[in-house]
């Protein structure tokens, strides 16, 4: 039984495995701390596929708050026209410009403050 929220981040044992998601989770927090990237850097530091890392930022999105941070998105924009993606509500890159049909898309990029 847990003692109560305050004690949930102590660490019950030391030879648990640590979880697998759990550490990547932690390792693209880090990266992005105060630091502004893409996720296709993201997964050259964290070595997961970009689609893994838009899996890992939507659950971040929802979690860093806890610690006082936010995830800040500056959101995708088409190359050509220069139509910013604001309303997406998914993270990934868009696969075309809905305005030119340009499929030259600017990534979004993350950072943690
Ligand atoms: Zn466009």
């Amino acid at each position: 039984m847990d003692e109560g929220l305050n004690v949930k981040k102590r660490m019950k044992g030391p030879f648990v495995p640590a979880d697998r998601q759990e550490t990547i989770r932690h390792n693209i927090i880090s990266a992005l701390m105060g630091k502004t990237l893409s996720a296709k850097e993201l997964s050259g530091i964290v070595r997961i596929s970009e689609k893994e890392v838009y899996e890992h930022l939507q659950h971040i999105q929802m979690t860093v708050g806890h610690s006082g941070h936010s995830l800040n998105i500056t959101p995708a924009e088409c190359r050509r026209c220069g139509f910013v993606f604001r309303k997406r509500e998914r993270l990934k890159r868009p696969g075309r410009c809905p305005i030119c049909r340009s499929e030259s898309i600017e990534e979004p990029l993350f950072v943690i403050e």
